[in-house]
């Protein structure tokens, strides 16, 4: 049972409008998993139930065998909007993370030569000294990349990454995070609106249905190109 299952998962807002209908799936570790729906099927509420950022739900998450709310899993975070400190560097942004991630972690050089390989590993070594909203989404997007990648998380959670990005960034980005998932795999759910980027990222996509009724349909891509 190593992996993530998710059972029979079910959660509302104040409004008592049901944003999470029981859905349940079981993924292997280390994969990358890509979550598709239609807008307001609940795709970002299930993410939200994951870091523990939704305080109230039903049902149970299970990472390698034992609940969520019971263990402590160390998640990496890439946001629809990239999530950066304004007031730190690029650099600062990373080295915060890692602080808190991992607060006895490594000697304070040997953490900074982690960061510059990161930096250097996503192409922005020239930006390290940058404040983020000087950037462009694309070097923002690689920063918040560089950022969950650098603190090894065993969950890695991507809300729309390159939603934002023009198509040219995002085919880079696409292929960036693949080579480098494929060095550090992480459990990955990736959510996306974009079906391509789903079965081109993907090895399983959960598709959240429309009506909160019906179940979650799981497609394994590897059947799908069979
Ligand atoms: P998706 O990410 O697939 O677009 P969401 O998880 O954002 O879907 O939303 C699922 C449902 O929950 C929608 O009906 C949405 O309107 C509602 N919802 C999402 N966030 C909130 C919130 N903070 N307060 C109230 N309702 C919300
Ligand atoms: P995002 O997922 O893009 O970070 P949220 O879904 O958290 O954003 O929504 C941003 C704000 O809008 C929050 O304050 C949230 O409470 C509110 N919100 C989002 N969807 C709804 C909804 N369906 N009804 C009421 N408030 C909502």
């Amino acid at each position: 049972n190593n992996g993530l299952c998710v059972r029979e998962l079910e959660a509302e807002y104040r409004s008592g409008e049901l944003a999470l209908g029981k859905v349940s799936f079981t993924l292997p570790e280390h994969g990358i998993y890509t979550i598709l729906g239609p807008s307001g099927s609940g795709k970002s509420t299930l993410l939200r139930a994951i870091t523990g950022l939704l305080p109230e739900y039903r049902g149970e998450l299970l990472f390698n065998g034992s609940s969520l709310r019971e263990q402590k899993v160390l998640m990496g975070l890439v946001p629809q909007n990239y999530g950066l400190l304004p007031w730190k560097t690029v650099k600062g942004n990373i080295r915060v993370a890692m602080n808190i991630a991992h607060p006895r972690g490594q000697s304070k050089q040997a953490r900074e030569a982690q960061i510059d390989q990161w930096l250097t590993a996503m192409g922005i070594a020239e930006l390290a000294e940058r404040y983020p909203l000087s950037l462009s989404g694309g070097q923002q997007q690689r920063v918040a990349i560089a950022r969950a990648f650098a603190i090894a998380p065993s969950l890695l959670l991507l809300d729309e990454p390159f939603s934002a990005l023009d198509a040219i960034t995002r085919e880079t980005l696409q292929q960036l995070f693949l080579e480098h998932w494929q060095a550090n795999p992480a459990t990955a759910l990736f959510v996306t609106h974009d079906v391509d980027e789903a079965i081109l990222l993907g090895q399983k996509m959960i598709v959240l249905p429309s009506s909160k009724n019906d179940p979650a349909e799981i497609i394994d891509n590897e059947e799908v190109f069979a």
